[in-house]
């Protein structure tokens, strides 16, 4: 596939086809793109869900063995297979041991966190030192803006999304309340264009440069959780810099889903959750990054013990060595059968690298759309038949795995009927879908057999009416 890998994504799968002797809507072509895929084998890492376990199956619908299409890593990614065995590592530890095991074994509780947090900071593109695994986002950012938003009487504004997550939307409001300022002029929104769903850089930019001087933090998603848009995250931090603002991202929809290069673009701080793409469960150790240029300047308004250094942590002394940059933001002890999880997630990463997954997403992604356009896209001649409308920036730089769909008919029965037949994807009422195929464990026939499904979903559906 390598020498054709200067095409646009859609001109190599039709380009691929062709040589085939297939269509590209022809199942041939999925079977052919899996059979290459050099990533496949990580599939057999993780516990796909059968379809005949999904509460949701109609039984009468489906064929009982097969595996679910599972495109909701957005959301909660899938099991790894090591997850069991190392739980029970630290399980057989903490039985046979007890407290002896926060210093013994592979993972030493005491050090858990940092047993994995290379892994971590590998995937974000940060310097041994710029990240910590604790807590969970949300509170991560909290603790950021805590030391990032120092709010002056002319440089008060926390810049961010007008459509952002509502955790963030909220964390913002009640920073900004914290300090006894008003949402109404220390909350500043950016709005997409009148008619048009995602946010242009250019316009966050141009926003940034007219209130600049007023904004003490920008805030936002590397990955929009709803459109799918991925933004300019070395622009929007330099626009940010250039006015003196700092420039910190909500990763939750980024990390393990496209590259990113935290300390090499400057960025001032990020967290992010590790149960969507990171498949760490439900509730999964939450990261945090702070670069190092800030590391001597930048301390924590909040410290607990596990901020002091190392070395003296346990002499109880109650004089305060804090640790250096984000490692001194660390609270507690970490939970070690948390770390658990992360470890085999993250050592599914490491069989591999974020720039080999992506060069797999961008195609994997792009059929997808492919096969959307070809069957969903509004029908001049028809213009009755469902149909549904991409609202994910088209171009791959744009975009991290998902799409989000936005269809011409309500999306809860055909959601339903979805469910029935096996697949799991994420519904936002009136008409949305994500759709998130994740280049770790879906396949191009998870894409073909959703398509399929999709067609059966819509037309029963239709019939029923
Ligand atoms: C998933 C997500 C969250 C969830 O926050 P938790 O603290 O992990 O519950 C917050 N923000 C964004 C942008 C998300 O995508």
């Amino acid at each position: 596939m390598d020498t054709l890998s200067h095409m646009s994504p859609v001109t190599r799968l039709e380009h691929l086809a062709s040589e085939l002797g297939c269509s590209a809507l022809d199942e041939d072509l999925a079977l052919y793109l899996d059979n290459e895929d050099e990533l496949k084998p990580l599939r057999q890492c993780f516990h796909i869900p059968r379809i005949k376990d999904l509460p949701t199956t109609d039984q009468s619908l489906v064929n009982e063995e097969e595996e679910c299409v599972y495109f909701c890593g957005n959301s909660l990614g899938l099991l790894p297979k090591m997850v069991k065995p190392y739980l029970d590592e630290e399980l057989d530890k903490w039985a046979k041991m007890g407290v002896h095991g926060h210093f013994m074994g592979k993972r030493p509780w005491a050090l858990g966190d940092e047993c994995i947090v290379d892994l971590m900071a590998k995937l974000v593109g940060a310097e041994a030192g710029e990240v910590a695994l604790m807590n969970g986002l949300t509170v991560n950012l909290h603790l950021l803006m805590l030391s990032f938003y120092k709010p002056t009487k002319t440089r008060h504004k926390i810049l961010l999304e007008a459509k952002a997550f509502p955790s963030d939307h909220y964390a913002v409001e009640s920073q900004i309340q914290l300090h006894g300022l008003d949402v109404e002029t220390s909350m500043l929104l950016v709005h997409p264009r009148k008619g048009e769903e995602t946010l242009r850089t250019e316009d966050i930019v141009s926003v940034i440069e007219r209130e600049g001087d007023s904004i003490a933090v920008i805030l936002f998603s590397g990955v929009q959780y709803y459109t799918g848009q991925l933004f300019d995250i070395p622009k929007i931090t330099e626009a940010g810099h250039r006015k003196g603002c700092y420039v910190g991202f909500d990763l939750a929809h980024a990390v393990g889903n496209v590259e990113l290069y935290l300390h090499d673009w400057g960025v001032d701080f990020a967290c992010w959750c590790s149960y969507k793409y990171l498949n760490s469960g439900a509730g999964g150790l939450a990261g945090a990054f702070i670069h190092e240029k800030h590391g001597r300047s930048v301390k924590p308004s909040l410290v607990g013990w596990w901020g002091h250094e190392f070395k003296s942590r346990f002499s109880m002394e109650n004089k305060l060595q804090l640790s250096p940059g984000i490692d001194g933001f660390r609270l507690s002890n970490p939970p070690i059968l948390l770390v658990c999880s992360l470890h085999a997630s993250l050592e599914v990463f490491h069989q591999t690298d974020m720039k080999t997954l992506r060069k797999k997403s961008i195609l994997l992604t792009a059929y997808l759309e492919y096969l959307i356009k070809h069957y969903y896209s509004e029908n001049v001649a028809d213009p009755k038949k469902p149909h549904a409308k991409i609202i994910t920036p088209s171009r791959c730089e744009d975009r991290g795995c998902q799409l989000s769909l936005a269809f011409s008919v309500p999306i809860k029965a055909v959601y339903k009927e979805l469910a029935k037949r096996g697949v799991a994807c994420d519904m936002r009422e009136p008409n949305g879908l994500r759709i998130a195929p994740v280049p770790l464990y879906n396949s191009f026939h998870d894409v073909f057999r959703f398509i399929r499904i999709l067609g059966e979903a819509l037309a029963s559906v239709v019939t029923e009416e």
